[in-house]
């Protein structure tokens, strides 16, 4: 009777590990999602490797590790990928350590960046940027704008974290990092390369994080359809979709491989 078996196997038997999404998995917000912490504890416990990936631009793997243990899960800072940090080891592959980069973003992305080793220009030195890296930040100004675009222009690498063009605020719909690459990317006629989340770079990073053999059975567990779930089967492993939170995205169907309704539901 093998389709009785499979009701009775966890769907945590089907694959060897996973990718995880934070927010709309793990927690909503600030807030816990019921469950969470018990299911990555049983998964820890019948030894399936877990890496949690985030397009969160503006924290730290650090940082977010120690965001997780708040929430009573046992996981260390080499246990999450974060779009910021793909951005950063895609430009490194690109134009190596230590090149000289400018770049767009709040204080805290560029802090990453020097961390990182690479040398964070001012908008007059355009011309020596082996690199444009741009994300969002609420002081956006023409200068950048024209530093970035003429950089690009002149032919530095345009890489950014994503392409999301607005972010929910209380009054409404603000303009997000998307918006920010179309300019620069008008401007300089040029297209960047996103690292995060539906493109393939931040789950190949995950991938190789995880660290499994290339023929391992891998899926990504996500709240939205066209980011998590679509890009995971894109990057070639399967895509879980945790229901309750998103809308349907305009565009091709993409059917997940599973849904669930809490990380409960992979081991249970
Ligand atoms: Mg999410």
């Amino acid at each position: 009777m093998p389709q009785l078996y499979s009701w009775l196997m966890p769907l945590s038997d089907s694959y060897d590990g996973f990718l995880i999404d934070l927010d709309g998995v793990v927690w909503l917000g600030h807030d816990p999602i019921e469950g969470s912490a018990e299911a990555l504890t049983a998964l820890a416990r019948v030894g399936k490797p877990v890496v949690f990936v985030t397009n969160s631009p503006r924290i730290t793997p650090a940082e977010q590790a120690r965001i997780l243990q708040e929430h009573g899960i046992d996981a260390c800072e080499d246990q999450v990928v974060t779009a910021g940090q793909t951005l950063i080891e895609i430009t490194r592959n690109e134009v190596g350590d230590g090149a000289r980069i400018y770049a767009i973003g709040t204080s805290g992305f560029k802090e990453q960046l020097k961390t990182a080793g690479f040398e964070l220009l001012s908008p007059e030195r355009w011309q020596e940027a082996a690199a444009v890296l741009v994300t969002g930040h609420p002081r956006f100004d023409y200068e950048e704008l024209k530093a970035a675009s003429m950089a690009a222009r002149a032919g530095a690498f345009l890489a950014t974290i994503g392409r999301d063009p607005t972010m929910p605020m209380p009054d409404g719909l603000w303009p997000g990092t998307g918006s920010i690459v179309a300019a620069v990317e008008t401007a300089s006629g040029r297209e960047a390369v996103v690292a995060g989340k539906p493109e393939r770079p931040i789950f190949e990073l995950g991938l190789a994080v995880l660290g499994l053999p290339a023929d391992s059975r891998v899926a990504m567990v996500g709240d939205r359809l066209d980011t998590d779930v679509g890009g995971a089967q894109r990057a070639g492993i399967d895509g879980i979709l945790m229901a309750g939170n998103d809308s349907v995205p305009p565009g091709p169907k993409i059917t997940p491989d599973h849904e669930i309704s809490n990380l409960l539901d992979l081991v249970t």
